[in-house]
């Protein structure tokens, strides 16, 4: 068994079980990203563009789309009401469910801090 090393920029694959074309050979992983892009794409730029790297992808798309937190409880705070969500361990969102002029302000504290100046009305 040979080395057939992906064809592709900035991959360091080596075991590619494709037989190779003008663009030579390309490993399984740059296969399966070539197929997500559907089949207007040019073959030669995808070749020369680096492999992405999917975790940093994935944390750079996570920011941009965020998953919705878990609503863990409701609290009081100057006769306001807030719902309280967590998004992470150590990440709380508080949002202020009455202002109805504006979006839902959010913002992020760090757990608890401001928390324990709050009623707590119902935990979910
Ligand atoms: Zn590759």
């Amino acid at each position: 068994m040979g080395v057939f090393e992906c064809g592709r920029k900035g991959c360091n694959n080596i075991m590619c079980d494709r037989v190779p074309d003008e663009h030579g050979y390309i490993c399984g992983d740059c296969f399966n990203e070539l197929v997500s892009l559907g089949v207007t794409v040019n073959i030669e730029l995808f070749m020369i563009c680096k492999p992405v790297n999917t975790k940093e992808s994935c944390s750079y798309y996570n920011e941009i789309f965020k998953k919705k937190g878990k609503i863990i409880m409701r609290v009081e705070k100057n006769s306001k009401i807030y719902t309280v969500i967590k998004q992470t361990e150590d990440e709380v969102l508080v949002e202020d469910e009455f202002d109805f002029e504006q979006p839902p302000f959010k913002r992020k504290i760090q757990m608890w801090w401001s928390l324990k100046y709050c009623k707590i009305i119902k935990e979910e």
